[in-house]
C-alpha cells in the first residue's frame, strides 16, 4: 500500500500530534526540573543516529506555544536501530532522577503492510559521565533503563476523530554517582512521536512545622529511604526538653513522621508559626505554659515579653513561690502573748496574727535576750537555753523555754514569720514580754577530779556547776560500792569544792556523784565517777597504820614540819610587801590557820626580789592577740578598765574585764599595778574575782579578770533599791563571807573590804575584789590619812586598825559587818554624812550603826557581833558563813515586821550603843545623831519629849518635811534603837 509511504504516515501522525499535545502539568511543587524539552523553544539539537532515524520536528501545543519533538516512523523497513541522545544533563545534588516521557505510538495493526517490521515499543538508556563526552554515540556505553511500551497506541481514524492517545511513562534512575548523564532512546522500528522529555528529581521543600524550620531537603537515593532532618526553632522558641524537632523527607519529596517540637520561650506565646511576646500586664513564666496570663494580685509589669510580674511595694514573692501566685507580705505580730513562769522555765502562748500577709505558711520564732539590770543592755540568750518544741519554725502557738538562769531578767520576742518575712526590709513586728526568772536549783556538778586515792580514802575536787543559780552553800557527795549498785549508799557534805571520803575499803571500786545545794534546794547529781581504792599495803606498812611506835614517829615528824612551817609563816608574815601593811603578830592563836604542807597559803609578792617573777609565778602570761577590748567600763588608779573577750586556744571565749596600765608609767607604778595580779592569781574561789592572766610582754600592760556584769556591789544596790528579797540579799552576803573565809584561810588580810570592792556578776554572785598592797588603800577614795599615818577607809575599818594599824582577819570581819549594813540598806553610806572624826569618836563611845529598814533582827545582831570592840570576840568568817547558811535554810528566821526592826537587846548592843534614854531632850538626841538641823521641825510638830519621838513612824518623820531619804532612814533607825532600849530598860512596850 502506497499509503504506507512513510511521508503519508508521518503527516497523519503530525496532525494528531498537534491536537493531542496539551499544555502538560504545572510544575510539581516537590520537583526540581533538570530538563524539560517542552520548555525549550529553540532547537534541542540532540544527537540522532543514523541521520534518517529520529527527526526533530517543531509543533505547537494547545496554547499554540511552539514545542520541540522527536519522531521516528521507519515501520516499513526491517532491522531498525535508531538512536536519539539528549544533551548532557547535570544532576545537581540529586541522587534519584525521574524521567517522564510523553509520547504517542502508532498501533502497527492500523498500518497496512507493515507486519513483521513494525514495532510498538522503544528502549530507554542512560550513560553517566562527569562531563560532556562529545557527540559520538557508542551503544555499548549505555545502560538500559527499560523497554517502553505505550499504554495506549492509536489507530488511524477519520479526520477529526481523536483516537490518538498521549502516553506518559515515568522511569526512575539512580543512585547516580557521576556529576551528570545522558539519556538515549532506541527505536527498533516503531512509529513514535516523543512529545516531551522531562528529567527531574524530588525535594522536600523548606517548611515550618511545630515552630521548627526544616530546610529544603533532597530525597534519598532509594525509593524506600527517608532522610531524617533536624528542625531549627523559630525565633523566641526553644526545643522542648529531650524532644528536639525532626522530620523525615520521603523519596516522594514529602515530609513525613514529625518528631519533637519547639515551644515559645517564657514571655512569648505562639501565634501561627511564630512566637509573639506577652503583652503588658501579662506574663508567661515557662515555655511549657501555652498562654500568657494576667499578672497575679499585688504584682504588675510594664514591659512586653515578661516571664513574670514584679511585686508591688511592700509585697514579696518567696523563692519557692511560682510566678503564678499573688505577691504576699510578712504577717503582723502575734496577738495576746501571755507567759507562765516556773523557776527557770518560761512558757509562752499567743494567738495567731491578725494578718497572715496573704500566706498560709505562718510559723513563729522566739528571740530570747537576757538583760542586765539596765534594761537597755540585753544580749542573746545563747545556746545554753532550750526551747520546746523548737525556737523557730513553730507551727503551734506556744513554746516552753528551759534552762534559763535564775534571778535573771529576760525579754522574749515572739515573731510571726511567713515565707516572705526574710525578704522584707520593713520593721519586724513582734509581741514581747519581759520576765524575771525565779530561783532554781543549781545545775549538775560535772567536772570532778580525783585528787588523791588511798587505800581507805579518796580525795575529790570539782568545779562549781556552770549554772549555780544562786549561792551554793553546800555540796553533797554520794558514794557507794560499785557492786552494791546504789541500794546502799553514804553521803558526805562539803562546804567547799573539795572533800575527802574516808573509811573506805581497800581495793574496792566506788561510785561517786556530787550535787550542789543552794537556797533553792539540791541540784541533780552529776555523772557517776568510778574510783577504785588502792590495794592493801604490805604487812610492814599495814602495821604502821596501827603501830604506836610508828604513829609517835609520824606525829613527831609532823610536829617538826608544823613547827618549821609556823616559824616560816611567821617570818613571811613579818615580811609584807607593802611598807604600810600591818603585821599580824599576836594573832596567830586567833587567825593563823595551821596549814599542812600542800594546803595553799597566800604568799606576799613583795617577798620576791624580782616582782616580775612573782607575777609569772602566779599569773598566766596571755597573748595579747587572744584579747579583744570592746569598751571602757571604768577608771582604775593605773588606767582604764575595759570590758572585752578572751579567746584562749581550744577554749570557749569568755567575757573579761581588762585593767590597763596607762602609758608613761613609772617602774614602781608597773610593779604596784601587777602586784594585784600576783595576789589575785593565788586565789581560786567562786566568791573571789578570778584572774585570767596578764599581758606584761606587750603594751599596754594588762590584767585580765573574769567579767562581772553588774559591776560594784554598792552602785548595783543603789540602782536597785528595794528590789531584792531578803533571801537574795543574804545570799549575796553569804557569798562575800565565803570568799572572805577562803582569803582568811589562806592568810590574806584584805584591809579594804567594802561594798564598793565587791563585784557582782549576772547571776547576782558576789565576789571579793580589789587586791593590792599599800595601794589598795591609796586608790580608795574613802581612805583618809589618820593620825597614825597612812590612809584608812575610816567608816569600814576596825578601831584597832585605825588607832594602831592592827590589820587582821578580825579587822576584815569588822569591815564585813559594815558591808552587811551596806547591803541590807541598799548601798546607804555608813554613818551617813557624819564626819570621819565623828565616826571614830562615836565608835569609841560605843555607838554602832542601827539596823537598816526591814532588816531581819538576826542579821543586825550579826553585824553588831562583827563590831565587837574586842576583836577576839568577833565571829570568824567560817562562823559567819555557818550562821548565814542556817538563815538561808530556815527563811522564817529572816522574817521582819514590816517597817520596823525589833530585835532582842543583846549585851553587845548595851555595850556599844549610846544610851538614848540618857538624852535629856529631843535637841540633845538630834545633836548626837548629827540631825540637829531638824530641831525646829520636831518642835513645830509638837515632838517635845523623847517618849513622843520613840512612838514616831516613818510617815511621821516624813510629815515633818524631812525629804532626804538618807536622813529619814538615819532618824528612823535611831528611833527604833531608842524604842528598843526603852523597852529593855523599863520593860514597857512603846506603842507605835
Ligand atoms: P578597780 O580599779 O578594781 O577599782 O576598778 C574600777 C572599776 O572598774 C570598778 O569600780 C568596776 O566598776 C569596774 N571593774 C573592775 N573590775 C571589773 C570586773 N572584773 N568586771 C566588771 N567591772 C569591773
Amino acid at each position: 500500500m502506497i499509503s504506507r509511504s512513510p511521508s503519508h504516515v508521518w503527516i497523519t501522525f503530525c496532525l494528531y500530534l498537534c491536537c493531542y499535545t496539551n499544555g502538560g502539568d504545572a510544575q510539581n511543587a516537590k520537583e526540581v526540573i533538570l530538563l524539560d524539552s517542552k520548555a525549550q523553544q529553540t532547537e534541542l539539537e540532540w544527537i540522532s543516529y543514523p541521520p534518517n532515524g529520529w527527526e526533530e520536528i517543531s509543533g505547537l501545543d494547545e496554547n499554540y506555544t511552539p514545542i520541540r519533538t522527536y519522531q521516528v516512523c521507519q515501520v516499513m523497513e526491517p532491522n531498525q536501530n535508531n538512536w536519539l541522545r539528549t544533551n548532557w544533563i547535570g544532576k545537581g545534588d540529586a541522587q534519584r532522577i525521574f524521567v517522564e516521557l510523553k509520547f504517542t505510538l502508532r498501533d502497527c495493526n492500523s498500518l497496512p503492510g507493515v507486519v513483521g517490521t513494525c514495532k510498538e515499543t522503544f528502549n530507554l538508556y542512560y550513560q553517566e559521565t562527569d562531563s560532556e563526552v562529545g557527540r559520538s554515540l557508542r551503544e555499548n556505553q549505555y545502560v538500559k533503563i527499560d523497554t517502553i511500551a505505550a499504554d495506549e497506541s492509536f489507530t488511524q481514524g477519520d479526520l477529526g476523530e481523536r483516537k490518538m492517545k498521549l502516553n506518559t511513562e515515568v522511569r526512575i534512575i539512580g543512585p547516580l554517582s557521576r556529576r551528570g548523564f545522558y539519556l538515549a532512546f532506541q527505536d527498533v522500528g516503531a512509529c513514535i512521536a516523543l512529545v516531551s522529555v522531562k528529567v527531574y528529581y524530588k525535594k522536600c521543600w523548606s517548611i515550618i512545622e511545630n515552630l521548627a524550620t526544616f530546610p529544603d531537603t533532597v530525597t534519598g537515593s532509594e525509593f524506600s529511604s527517608l532522610v531524617e532532618v533536624e528542625g531549627m526553632c523559630v525565633s523566641d522558641a526553644e526545643e522542648e526538653a529531650d524532644n528536639s524537632p525532626k522530620m523525615h523527607c520521603s523519596a516522594e519529596g514529602e515530609w513525613l513522621v514529625p518528631i519533637g517540637k519547639c515551644i515559645c520561650k517564657a514571655g512569648f506565646h505562639q501565634k501561627g508559626d511564630a512566637c509573639e511576646p506577652c503583652g503588658r500586664g501579662f506574663y508567661k513564666s515557662s515555655s511549657q505554659d501555652l498562654q500568657c496570663s494576667r499578672c497575679p494580685a499585688h504584682s504588675f509589669n510594664d514591659r512586653e515579653g515578661s516571664w513574670r510580674c514584679d511585686c508591688e511595694d511592700g509585697y514579696y514573692r518567696a523563692l519557692s513561690d511560682p510566678p503564678s501566685v499573688a505577691c504576699t507580705r510578712p504577717p503582723s505580730a502575734p496577738q495576746n502573748l501571755v507567759y507562765n513562769i516556773n523557776q527557770t522555765t518560761v512558757s509562752l502562748e499567743w494567738n495567731p496574727p491578725a494578718d497572715t500577709g496573704g500566706r498560709n505558711d505562718v510559723t513563729y520564732r522566739v528571740i530570747c535576750r537576757r538583760c542586765s539590770w539596765e534594761p537597755e543592755e540585753c544580749v542573746p540568750c545563747g545556746p545554753n537555753v532550750g526551747y520546746s518544741p523548737a525556737q523557730s519554725g513553730l507551727v503551734d502557738t506556744y513554746v516552753t523555754i528551759i534552762d534559763l538562769l535564775a534571778h535573771a531578767n529576760y525579754t522574749f520576742e515572739v515573731e510571726a514569720v511567713n515565707g516572705v518575712s526574710d525578704l522584707s526590709r520593713t520593721q519586724r513586728l513582734f509581741a514581747a514580754v519581759s520576765i524575771a526568772t525565779g530561783q532554781a536549783a543549781p545545775s549538775q556538778v560535772s567536772e570532778v577530779i580525783k585528787e588523791k586515792v588511798q587505800q581507805r580514802s579518796i580525795q575529790l575536787s570539782w568545779q562549781e556547776p556552770q549554772q549555780p543559780n544562786g549561792v551554793i552553800t553546800e555540796y553533797e557527795i554520794k558514794y557507794y560500792e560499785k557492786d552494791q549498785k546504789d541500794r546502799i549508799y553514804s553521803t558526805v557534805r562539803s562546804k567547799s569544792t573539795s572533800a575527802t571520803v574516808n573509811n573506805l575499803k581497800p581495793s574496792t571500786a566506788y561510785v561517786f556523784q556530787i550535787r550542789a545545794f543552794t537556797e533553792a534546794g539540791y541540784g541533780t547529781y552529776g555523772p557517776r565517777l568510778e574510783i577504785t581504792t588502792k590495794e592493801e599495803a604490805t604487812a610492814a606498812i599495814v602495821s604502821s597504820e596501827q603501830n604506836p611506835v610508828i604513829i609517835i614517829a609520824v606525829v613527831a615528824v609532823a610536829g617538826t614540819i608544823i613547827l618549821v612551817f609556823m616559824v616560816f609563816g611567821f617570818i613571811i608574815g613579818r615580811r609584807h610587801c607593802g611598807y604600810s601593811k600591818a603585821d599580824q603578830e599576836g594573832d596567830e592563836e586567833l587567825y593563823f590557820q595551821f596549814k599542812f604542807p600542800g594546803t595553799k597559803t597566800y604568799i606576799d609578792p613583795e617577798t620576791y626580789e624580782d616582782p616580775n617573777r612573782a607575777v609569772h609565778q602566779f599569773a598566766k602570761e596571755l597573748d595579747a592577740s587572744c584579747i579583744k577590748i570592746e569598751r571602757v567600763i571604768g577608771a582604775g588608779e593605773f588606767g582604764e578598765v575595759c570590758s572585752g573577750r578572751l579567746k584562749l586556744p581550744g577554749k570557749r571565749d569568755v567575757s573579761v574585764a581588762i585593767k590597763t596600765l596607762k602609758v608613761g608609767y613609772t617602774e614602781k607604778q608597773r610593779r604596784d599595778f601587777l602586784c594585784e595580779a600576783s595576789i589575785m592569781g593565788q586565789f581560786d574561789h567562786p566568791n573571789v574575782v578570778h584572774l585570767e592572766g596578764v599581758v606584761t610582754r606587750g603594751k599596754p600592760v594588762m590584767i585580765v579578770i573574769e567579767y562581772m556584769e553588774n559591776g560594784s556591789l554598792d552602785a548595783f544596790l543603789r540602782k536597785h533599791d528595794g528590789q531584792f528579797t531578803v533571801i537574795q540579799l543574804v545570799g549575796m552576803l553569804r557569798g562575800i563571807a565565803a570568799g572572805m573565809r577562803y582569803l582568811s584561810d589562806m592568810g590574806y588580810v584584805h584591809r579594804d573590804l567594802a561594798a564598793r570592792n565587791i563585784l557582782v556578776n549576772s547571776n547576782l554572785v558576789c565576789k571579793v575584789s580589789d587586791f593590792g598592797l599599800s595601794r589598795v588603800i591609796d586608790d580608795d577614795p574613802e581612805a583618809v590619812y589618820t593620825t597614825t599615818g597612812g590612809k584608812i577607809p575610816v567608816r569600814w575599818t576596825a578601831p584597832e586598825a585605825i588607832q594602831y594599824r592592827k590589820f587582821t582577819s578580825a579587822s576584815d570581819v569588822w569591815s564585813y559587818g559594815i558591808v552587811m549594813w551596806e547591803v541590807m540598806s541598799y548601798g546607804e553610806r555608813p554613818y551617813w554624812d557624819m564626819s570621819n572624826q565623828d565616826v571614830i569618836k562615836a565608835i569609841e563611845e560605843g555607838y554602832r550603826l542601827p539596823a537598816p529598814m526591814d532588816c531581819p533582827p538576826g542579821l543586825h545582831q550579826l553585824m553588831l557581833d562583827c563590831w565587837q570592840k574586842d576583836r577576839a570576840e568577833r565571829p570568824k568568817f567560817d562562823q559567819i558563813v555557818g550562821i548565814l547558811d542556817k538563815m538561808i535554810r530556815n527563811p522564817n528566821t529572816l522574817k521582819t515586821p514590816v517597817g520596823t526592826c525589833t530585835r532582842p537587846i543583846s549585851p553587845l548592843l548595851d555595850q556599844s550603843t549610846p544610851d538614848f534614854t540618857a538624852f535629856r531632850s529631843v535637841g540633845e538626841w538630834l545633836e548626837a545623831i548629827k540631825m540637829e538641823r531638824y530641831r525646829d521641825n520636831f518642835t513645830a510638830a509638837g515632838y517635845s519629849s523623847l517618849e513622843s519621838v520613840a512612838r514616831m513612824s516613818i510617815e511621821d518623820v516624813m510629815s515633818l518635811g524631812i525629804t532626804l531619804v538618807g536622813h529619814q532612814k538615819k532618824i528612823m533607825s535611831s528611833i527604833q534603837t531608842m524604842r528598843a532600849q526603852m523597852l529593855h530598860l523599863h520593860g514597857t512596850g512603846v506603842q507605835v
